[in-house]
């Protein structure tokens, strides 16, 4: 890797001695959080998301036998620490002098790329200077027909609601606008801007979940990240407010075939447990690789891929502005400009409702704090943007694993009614791997399983995240005529009203990713978990140690293979 050529060698190798030091000094710094015990009611559990919502009367019933049921008393321990420090404390860099370092001379292998062109150009200037530093993302992306291999290839053109209506309507009703072509094509298209700091020396960074950490600390914190050897950011795109959307990914140089392992956090905006904890869960995994040699194992045969926070936008308006984003006593949940982002893909279940059911009472049919779906597939920006990050690692870099972080309720989500049930019992192995390390700490109450409903999707709830992704996974395709995901046969496209479920499926589809599995997770317990106020970060906080969410990422690959 051209990387790794560059000189990396002689910096990685002063970075060592200086973790050293640094982990000598921290080692002595470490201070104490004093515990206090304390009381909390737990009112008001409003179990969301992936579709099914439970606000007064439960439509989900969870299986569990642990499953809290009469409001519970939780004892949290909030740690008590000073208020006020920044997120990211940065270790002054310790300048060893003299620095005895051997010059090494780097082997660059210049690769000069013959130019096939035919305008007889100017005078070829003989450069020695290496190309620049792409990293393997990056250049599988170069190469890589997104759209043409993304769409049915059978429609060509946009059709009406009502002529699609008519197409269907022995089968159901459609609600809601699809994604017209064109915006597809851009989505798919959007050209990823690597951000990496790949000159500045990587710093010490501590997460403390117990403090604020707003749009410029997440930002600076991926930055600083990203001057680790093997850590890689990117610009994929833009918010409704025009944020930039981070992703991040953890690549280190290996010569194992890796597996890929994705996680989303926040794209709900009061739920701010998935954006911090993602954070904290890479930064503290890259750190520790630096001196422990197991965890760089880990990395040497994973790869781990984030969006932490998508709604960025919305977890600054809760933190700067919160009582101009709570309405009643709700708070922000969509984007600022009121869209669901967890309903707004265009996949295979997009404004759908099956023959005999009706669409689902609580589906906005206006923009505001939840619960609408936007007002046509793939409307919002940060949906466009998370459309081709899904697609690039779950079709063409073949993902394992994909955990998409949101809250409240501690239950977890896994497979689709409408997948097969070889394709589903992937989601539901992973959730229960999940769900026993989560449950291995201490533990009050249990994270545990919920199921949906063989109706779900076909009650006009809109897309999330892990319907598009495993719509993608299963092989479905985006259709130009409908705007949303399709399954195709024989030159024909199919909704997926018309088929329900594979496993009954007179069609044959052939499946675009093999091993992938996807859960969401909910995180906490209650409507205390919710925003940012002092009180939420402690309970966080405490949610992250106690149930061991900094375990994830090292249990869960499959690295001992
Ligand atoms: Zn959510």
């Amino acid at each position: 890797m051209g990387r790794y050529t560059l000189g990396k060698n002689k910096k990685f190798k002063r970075f060592i001695v200086q973790m050293i030091m640094v982990s000598l000094l921290v080692q002595n710094t470490v201070f104490c959080n004093k515990a206090k015990a304390m009381n909390v009611n737990q009112t008001d559990i409003n179990i969301e998301d992936a579709g099914e919502v439970i606000s007064n009367t439960p439509s989900v019933t969870p299986d569990s036998t642990s499953y809290p049921t009469n409001e519970p008393t939780l004892t949290v321990t909030p740690s008590i620490g000073p208020t006020d420090i920044p997120t990211v404390t940065e270790t002054p860099t310790i300048t060893l002098t003299p620095t005895p370092t051997p010059t090494i001379t780097p082997t660059i292998t210049p690769s000069v790329t013959p130019t096939p062109t035919n305008k007889p150009t100017a005078t070829p200037t003989p450069t020695k200077t290496p190309d620049k530093f792409i990293p393997n993302t990056l250049k599988l992306m170069a190469k890589y027909d997104y759209v043409g291999n993304s769409v049915t290839n059978i429609s060509i053109k946009k059709l009406s609601l009502r002529t699609l209506q008519n197409q269907i309507k022995n089968f159901g009703k459609l609600y809601g606008y699809g994604m017209p072509i064109k915006e597809y094509t851009e989505a798919m298209s959007n050209k990823w801007i690597d951000v990496t700091e790949y000159n500045k020396k990587p710093v010490k960074i501590t997460i403390d979940i117990s403090k604020t950490m707003d749009y410029k600390t997440y930002v600076d914190t991926l930055k600083k990240l990203s001057r680790y050897d093997g850590v890689y950011l990117y610009k994929i795109g833009k918010s409704t407010q025009g944020r930039d959307l981070y992703a991040v990914e953890i690549d280190v140089n290996s010569s194992v075939k890796k597996d890929i392992f994705m996680l989303t956090g926040q794209i709900h905006a009061r739920e701010f447990a998935g954006g911090t904890f993602v954070v904290k869960e890479f930064v503290d995994l890259i750190q520790k690789a630096q001196t422990d040699k197991k965890t760089m194992d880990l990395l040497k045969k994973n790869k781990f891929v984030a969006v932490p926070i998508i709604n960025v936008d919305g977890r600054e308006a809760l933190i700067k502005e919160p009582k101009k984003w709570t309405k009643g006593s709700e708070l922000w949940k969509a984007y600022t400009n009121g869209t669901d982002g967890n309903r707004n893909f265009p996949g295979l279940q997009w404004g759908q409702v099956m023959k005999g059911y009706s669409r689902k009472s609580y589906i906005a049919d206006k923009p505001g704090y939840s619960f609408y779906a936007g007002d046509y597939a793939g409307s919002n920006k940060e949906t466009k943007a998370m459309m081709k990050w899904l697609y690039h690692y779950i079709v063409v870099e073949q993902a394992t694993y994909f955990l998409d972080l949101h809250q409240q309720g501690s239950i977890i989500y896994a497979g689709k009614g409408w997948q097969t049930k070889q394709q589903e019992s992937r989601s539901l192995n992973l959730r229960t791997k999940v769900m026993s390390i989560l449950n291995s700490g201490y533990t009050y109450r249990k994270y545990s399983r919920v199921f949906e409903g063989t109706s779900y999707g076909l009650q006009g709830e809109g897309s999330s995240l892990t319907d598009y992704a495993i719509s993608l996974a299963i092989g479905a395709k985006f259709s130009p005529a409908s705007g949303f995901m399709v399954f195709t046969d024989k030159g024909k496209e199919y909704m997926l009203l018309e088929v329900k479920d594979l496993d009954t499926a007179k069609i044959k589809v052939k499946e675009a990713n093999k091993k992938f599995a996807a859960i969401t997770l909910e995180i906490g317990y209650g409507t205390s978990y919710l925003g940012n106020s002092t009180y939420t970060r402690n309970l966080l906080a405490n949610e992250y140690r106690n149930y061991k969410f900094g375990e994830l990422l090292k249990s869960l690959p499959i690295y001992s293979k």
